[in-house]
């Protein structure tokens, strides 16, 4: 059993195509919705995380992308400015996820990239603006 979370990209010509139900039913996939935002006549973004065989999970994305979805892990879509940080702890409640999180030993906020669902929640509460989306 594989998982990840993808970021998917719909271009308007998929909106109304039921491209995750095929994950479903023709790769065996589950799925989780942590969040979407897709309008009709207009592109779409939906944050997912899909779990299944690992040689479905490959094969199901890989026929997303093949469709003209664009498909990012999310990982690589928010990011903490190490540099800008000042560990102030304003994140920490707004997190839903504890992806943001005090380190009690160094009483440093931690940031784990694997936990974070990119709700975006942490951003505007950033007095330095260290916490970057990018969709
Ligand atoms: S709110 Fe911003 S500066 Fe403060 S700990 Fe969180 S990421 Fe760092
Ligand atoms: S985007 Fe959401 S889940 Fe990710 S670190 Fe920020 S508040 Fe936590």
């Amino acid at each position: 059993m594989a998982s990840g979370r993808y970021v998917f990209r719909f271009p308007k010509k998929l909106i109304d195509q039921p491209v995750t139900c095929e994950l479903v039913s023709d790769y065996g996939l589950t799925f989780n919705i942590l969040r979407a935002n897709i309008t009709p006549r207009s592109e779409g973004l939906m944050v997912l995380e899909l779990s299944g065989d690992e040689d479905k999970l490959d094969a199901g994305v890989q026929h997303v992308e093949d469709l003209g979805v664009g498909v990012q892990p999310l990982a690589n879509d928010v990011i903490r400015d190490e540099q800008v940080c000042t560990h102030c702890g304003a994140c920490i409640n707004v997190c839903p996820t504890n992806a943001l999180a005090l380190n009690h030993e160094t009483f440093e906020v931690a940031f784990d990239p694997e936990q974070c669902v990119a709700c975006e929640l942490c951003v505007p509460v950033c007095p330095p603006r260290a916490m970057r989306v990018h969709f």
